[in-house]
């Protein structure tokens, strides 16, 4: 491919739509997603990637200790939250998955052995879709409605592919802080985006291996965090989180988790919620559409 090829036009093809009806009585929402990936998050798109226990056992801590004190403190506050999970993870710890969704969470697709979605090999790429969708059916007897691609790349070519499978929501794009609907090609109607926050990506500033930065302290997290969420809020937009039980289940992590999740449950007008249902109200609602914004 050569720049040349590179059409002249947004490279998302969705019109604009900051006009979004929230609940009754609620102004924003906060969207909390987890993505568990386990040891998967660190195979590195190499099978060879397993030998390496001692970098493994960084995703490690996710199902050891990160993930059940994440369910515990959901409980405790009330909250349900929506888990991505690979393949690979659904069938090496199914006991944990199965307590996500006894605690009344969802989960979602999020590939098979975590690699990074590829326009080059798209055999392989459906191939890993194709994966996610086996093991979750076959290990937890679920259809998912919603999909954030591992490693954080997408292509609409994909999201055709989804939907076909039951698929209603992505979470992937960067791009708005407010949902959208996706065009696919021959401006058919794709799936509803769920635009995820990198500032609520733990990784970036939680993990020193593989995230090339250094540890971000807690109030500098917080911080962040809480101006995120309150302009989000005033703008009336949706606010979603890329957290890992990995990082955040870290203890001095998730005392900003608890801490966060705290201020956010006192928050007026805060609608804190699984993607599931934020796809569902946004399908039911007249104002949710298709086009541009009118006045
Ligand atoms: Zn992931």
């Amino acid at each position: 491919m050569d720049y040349a090829d590179i059409p002249t036009r947004p490279a998302n093809r969705a019109p604009v739509n900051h006009r979004i009806d929230w609940p009754v009585g609620m102004r924003s929402c906060l969207f909390l997603s987890f993505d568990f990936d386990a040891e998967s998050a660190w195979f590195d798109g190499d099978p060879r990637g397993w030998r390496h226990e001692v970098t493994v056992s960084h995703g490690g801590f996710g199902p050891r200790v990160g993930l059940p004190k994440i369910l515990e403190l959901l409980a405790g506050l009330e909250l349900s939250a929506t888990f991505f999970v690979p393949a690979w993870v659904a069938e090496a710890h199914t006991g944990l998955c199965e307590a996500m969704l006894r605690g009344g969470h969802e989960i979602g697709h999020h590939g098979g052995f975590h690699l990074k979605p590829s326009p080059d090999d798209m055999d392989a790429s459906l191939a890993e879709l194709d994966r996610g969708f086996e093991a979750l059916s076959r290990r937890l007897g679920l259809e998912p409605v919603g999909y954030r691609a591992p490693c954080g790349e997408n292509y609409s070519v994909f999201l055709d592919h989804l939907m076909v499978r039951g698929v209603k929501y992505s979470s992937s794009w960067r791009d708005d802080v407010f949902p959208y609907r996706h065009v696919l090609d021959g401006s058919k109607p794709g799936p509803i985006e769920l635009p995820a926050n990198y500032f609520f990506d733990d990784w970036m500033h939680g993990l020193i291996k593989g995230s090339g930065r250094n540890l971000v302290a807690r109030e500098e997290v917080l911080s962040m965090w809480r101006d995120e969420l309150e302009v989000t809020h005033e703008w009336g937009g949706i606010t979603t989180t890329i957290l890992h039980p990995q990082v955040s289940g870290r203890p001095s992590r998730f005392k900003i988790l608890r801490e966060f999740l705290e201020e956010a449950k006192e928050l007026d007008g805060l609608w804190i919620a699984n993607g599931a249902q934020i796809t569902e109200h946004l399908e039911s609602s007249p104002t949710f559409g298709d086009g541009p914004e009118t006045a």
